[in-house]
């Protein structure tokens, strides 16, 4: 069998229901995993997308505002690759920031995926499985980003966390990686290419010449979900046209 096969495993992608999580769930279930949609809105459409095409997916609708919202998800459902895709952003001047805007940030990008991954990982070693956490950072993992300041916490925060859970997890049949998706056209970034300054600006620095988009980062999810990658743990992959390179 392919080492990028996922026959016979079972993943669940979180914001399944549109952009980057979408294109994910349905490149899983190309490579052969049965996929469970996630998301607080209806995934109907993703599941749709993936059994016309021949493959297997449910949904399940879950609210990530509260960080605990996925735990019961895993109990005895023998889920084996977990992609904690679900982030949200609010954009204001640092001095105008407020409290709201930090911790609903906070909550869904960075305290749902650790108890997301907890759970997950509970049910896992329980059962004597293996598995695969896959996160979606971001480039503001490593960059600072301008009027985004609970986001770019969260997110260098998922990188801090993927590499602390590899080194805790990986020797107990559990892979941990994220993947740093670069300027990609998803509801995310419409405020960016809404504004015609900004969106030149951030053309011209990407060396592959455009946006990404969303189907740009499915199979490197798939890579990290799969036998192929095996020996990678606690790697930030960045899938972003060159950007952080420039
Ligand atoms: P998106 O289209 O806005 O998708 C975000 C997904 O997260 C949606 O499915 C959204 O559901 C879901 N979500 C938000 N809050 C949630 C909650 N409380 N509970 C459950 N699900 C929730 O944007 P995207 O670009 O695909 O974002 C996916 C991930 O990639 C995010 O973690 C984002 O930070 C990251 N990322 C994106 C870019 C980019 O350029 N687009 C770059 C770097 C990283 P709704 O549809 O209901 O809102």
């Amino acid at each position: 069998m392919s080492a990028f096969s996922l026959s016979g495993r079972t993943a669940l992608v979180t914001g399944a229901n549109t952009g980057i999580g979408q294109a994910i769930a349905e490149a899983l279930a190309r490579a052969g995993a049965r996929v469970i949609c996630a998301g607080r809105r209806s995934s109907a459409e993703t599941v749709r997308r993936i059994t016309e095409a021949g493959g297997r997916a449910e949904e399940v609708q879950v609210d990530l505002s509260d960080p605990m919202a996925a735990v019961p998800l895993f109990e005895g459902a023998g889920i084996d690759v977990l992609v904690n895709n679900a982030g949200i952003i609010r954009r204001a001047d640092s001095t105008d920031f407020t409290e709201a805007d930090w911790d609903a940030v906070m909550d869904v990008n960075l305290k749902a995926v650790f108890f997301t991954s907890q759970a997950f990982a509970r049910e896992v070693l329980a059962r004597g499985g293996t598995g695969k956490i896959v996160n979606i950072a971001s480039l503001l993992s490593f960059q600072g980003g301008i009027r985004v300041p609970s986001y770019t916490a969260s997110k260098h925060g998922v990188a801090g966390l993927t590499k602390l859970l590899a080194n805790e997890w990986t020797a107990r049949g559990i892979t941990v990686n994220a993947i740093a998706p670069g300027y990609i056209a998803t509801n995310n970034t419409e405020a960016l290419r809404d504004d015609p300054v900004r969106a030149q600006e951030i053309l011209g620095r990407i060396p592959a010449g455009r946006w990404g988009r969303a189907e740009d980062i499915a199979e490197s999810a798939v890579y990290l979900a799969a036998p192929a990658s095996d020996y990678v743990s606690g790697a930030v992959l960045n899938v972003d046209g060159g950007w952080l390179a420039r």
